[in-house]
């Protein structure tokens, strides 16, 4: 007798997280590297000694916060276990059985766990040939059943950027009544000015469009991976559904506290997302002047396209102790670490002992 489960489960593949062992180099998971500042650490040990009791289920400390930084009211902000909770409760406000949600592929490995896991159809759209989003082929993909399309901008993994005029296009394209969430969980670290096309600002493009939701973190930035707290911005009706499906404090009291010290510091953490600015044009160019096809980036990670070399790529890493995240068939995602990671990374990829993507280029 075995307990009667969802059929539909069997078509899930769990999400498979970043490797990492002692002594290895992590460059899997597009973390920071440094640990939280004095002052956070500090707001983190006084919730902690609070854990006996539940934490505020409306994090309105945060979202207040957010509100005075950001300039929107707190009532079109919500909190969510990391902003894939809020990915998760976006798919469960929107969409059940036989309804779909559009996103591009290859983007961001957890769309298509929170698409399944709430029942809903999954409808990837390829990525261009450039490794950037494709916008007329998804607008084409809607269908009387889209409920939400996912726009992942900068673009895990690949890094690239839809620009804000071609963004503009699209949302004023798409039906009112589909919801679109643009996943900014790497906002912190575009530099229009070195990208060439300006990356847009999310909340902008939400203004006076109820039907657009900007996703944010806490994860990447601002160093809380750990801790899982996101966030959204939108319209409060919007907002107000995605409270209907959250899960009761899924949001921790030591997590809203970190959220609100991080916020005082703002600007020495976001200072620090200039230095991996700097270390992700140095590793890149390095790359490219060893043959590698590099796409230009704007997140805290670089994609190399290696294809059928990239399961092995990943690999040699791993003997190598330099762990980054391949895909399969695809290509491997790179994470720029600190300059004497990145350095270690450097020697390993440019090393004469592995000329497998070169192999593959040549052949
Ligand atoms: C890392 C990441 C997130 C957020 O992760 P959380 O830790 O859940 O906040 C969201 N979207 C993308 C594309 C990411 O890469």
């Amino acid at each position: 007798m075995t307990v009667r489960t969802r059929p539909d489960l069997s078509r899930i593949a769990p999400y498979v997280p970043g490797r990492s062992f002692p002594g290895a180099i992590k460059l899997a998971s597009n973390e920071t590297t440094a640990g939280p500042l004095p002052s956070v650490m500090e707001a983190i040990a006084e919730a902690a000694a609070g854990a006996n009791r539940y934490p505020d289920n409306g994090s309105v400390a945060v979202r207040d916060a957010l509100a005075a930084k950001l300039g929107v009211s707190a009532e079109r902000i919500t909190t969510g276990c990391g902003s894939v909770g809020i990915c998760l409760e976006l798919v469960q406000a929107t969409s059940g059985p036989g309804d779909e949600v559009i996103y591009a592929w290859r983007s961001f490995e957890a769309y298509p766990v929170v698409v399944k896991v709430a029942g809903a159809t999954p409808v990837e759209v390829p990525l261009t040939a450039d490794y950037e989003h494709d916008l007329d082929a998804m607008l084409a993909a809607i269908t009387d059943r889209t409920r939400l399309i996912f726009i992942c901008n900068p673009n895990n993994p690949t890094g690239t950027v839809v620009a804000a005029e071609a963004l503009a296009r699209f949302l004023d394209a798409v039906p009112p009544h589909i919801l679109v969430a643009l996943d900014e969980a790497y906002y912190e670290y575009v530099r229009p000015e070195e990208g060439g096309e300006a990356a847009p600002d999310g909340i902008a493009l939400a203004e006076g469009r109820p039907n657009v939701v900007v996703l944010r973190t806490f994860s990447k930035a601002y160093g809380l991976a750990g801790l899982r707290i996101g966030y959204a911005i939108g319209d409060e009706e919007i907002i107000a559904a995605l409270f209907k499906v959250h899960l009761p404090f899924a949001v921790t009291s030591v997590a809203q506290a970190a959220a609100v010290a991080s916020l005082a510091a703002d600007e020495e953490l976001l200072a620090r997302t200039d230095g991996v600015v700097a270390e992700r044009t140095r590793v890149r160019d390095a790359l490219i002047a060893g043959g590698y096809d590099v796409p230009p980036t704007s997140a805290n990670f670089l994609w190399l396209p290696l294809g059928d070399q990239a399961a092995a790529f990943g690999e040699a890493g791993v003997a190598a102790k330099v762990l980054t995240r391949p895909f399969a068939g695809d290509g491997v995602r790179v994470t720029i670490g600190d300059p004497d990671e990145n350095d270690t990374f450097l020697a390993f990829a440019l090393g004469a002992g592995l000329p497998i993507w070169k192999a593959s280029q040549q052949g």
